[in-house]
């Protein structure tokens, strides 16, 4: 248990996810956190590269924030495995001891952060949305120590029905999964280095028990919602997945993306890669189309960040009104057409 010696813990470390050697987005967004926390503890920011023939991926953390990149290098390392991934964070937090300890909650992160937290004996505060650094407890209470400069962790819980806000005072690192697409990366720093440190944590046979046989990679030409500048996403009120028709037409017009909601991805008219929402993903395009959704807490969590968000219901009450930029209160079926029609013309 990590209690002893809590002052010994230093620094904001991010675990730098890297897939076939190319670098994830979620590595220069929890960088870009990282940063934030760093300059309210006035310490430094340190990027874990962990794989095979990764070390030249350094200079690209520096230009997002890094300060220092630990590289653990090892051809055991090549595709990800839970048990050497294991080995290896855990034996960068047990030899450098961060303060902070930060993974993306993909699917990589989800399942490396629970293991990596269990086997240094701390806490983890998983599917983040917001970090920010206080005191514990919030406020004051009367018989209990109230600890300052505290990684405050906030995340949806009991199904999005409430906002809980968790803290990890007695054990460290204090250790949080972060959703992707919800922290914003700094801008490139041309030319930045940052201290490279290569680290070797030794490699047992009981680290590498799964062996690999074959990679299958997914084909598909379909663009990833999360990178789409526009979206044009479908609720349960558009009726039917045929009627989806009208909405890519709009999409292919506007030059953006089709997206939906849950209960479109529950009824199967829609795959569940193109859902966004608390259980799908958070997406920060520059105009969002609501089409026919209602704005329930747990789809606004997942596009509330859009620049310019465009609502279309024929409830006036809806609550994706009180997020949305401009309203149309109208059947969808009369408006969308008509505002394809429109954009063509354009
Ligand atoms: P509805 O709520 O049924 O809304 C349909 C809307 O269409 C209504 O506002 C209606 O007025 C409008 N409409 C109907 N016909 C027309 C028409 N002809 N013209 C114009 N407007 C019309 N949801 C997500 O989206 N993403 C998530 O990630 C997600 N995660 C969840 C996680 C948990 C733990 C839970 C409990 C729920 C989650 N949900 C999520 C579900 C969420 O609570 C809502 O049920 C869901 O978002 C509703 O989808 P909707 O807005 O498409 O449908």
């Amino acid at each position: 248990m990590n209690k002893m010696g809590l002052e010994e813990y230093k620094g904001v470390y991010v675990f730098a996810q890297q897939v076939d050697n190319e670098l994830s987005g979620i590595a220069f967004e929890l960088l870009g956190k990282a940063k934030d926390l760093a300059k309210d503890l006035d310490t430094d920011v340190t990027a874990v590269l962990i794989g095979s023939e990764v070390k030249d991926l350094a200079d690209e953390l520096a230009a997002y924030g890094a300060d220092k990149v630990i590289v653990v290098d090892d051809p055991e390392l090549k595709e990800y495995r839970t048990e050497p991934y294991t080995h290896a964070l855990a034996s960068v937090i047990n030899e450098y001891k961060p303060e902070i300890m930060l993974v993306g909650a993909t699917a990589i992160g989800r399942d490396l952060g629970p293991r990596v937290s269990a086997r240094v004996a701390t806490g983890l505060t998983a599917d983040c949305t917001v970090l920010e650094i206080g005191d514990f407890p919030l406020v004051a209470i009367p018989g209990r120590e109230q600890k300052h400069n505290q990684l405050l962790m906030t995340r949806p819980a009991f199904g999005g029905n409430t906002i809980a806000t968790i803290a990890c005072p007695d054990n460290r690192p204090q250790m949080a999964t972060v959703r992707p697409g919800v922290m914003q990366a700094i801008d490139k720093i041309e030319g930045a280095k940052a201290e490279v440190i290569e680290f070797n944590p030794g490699f047992t046979p009981d680290n590498k028990y799964v062996e690999i046989m074959e990679v299958v990679k997914s084909v598909t030409d379909v663009v990833d919602i999360m990178d789409a500048n526009i979206l044009v996403s479908g609720g349960r009120g558009v009726g039917s997945p045929e009627n989806f028709k009208i909405l890519e037409d709009l999409a292919e017009v506007i030059g953006g993306e089709v997206s939906c909601s849950r209960a479109v991805v529950d009824a199967g008219w829609k795959p569940r890669d193109i859902q966004v929402g608390q259980t799908g993903k958070t997406v920060r395009p520059n105009v969002y189309f609501a089409i026919g959704i209602s704005g329930a807490i747990q789809h606004v969590a997942g596009m509330e960040e859009a620049d310019i968000i465009v609502a279309i219901n024929k409830d006036d009450t809806a609550p994706i009104f009180d997020v949305a930029d401009y309203g149309i209160v109208g059947d969808l079926n009369k408006i969308v057409p008509m505002l394809t029609e429109q954009l063509k013309a354009v």
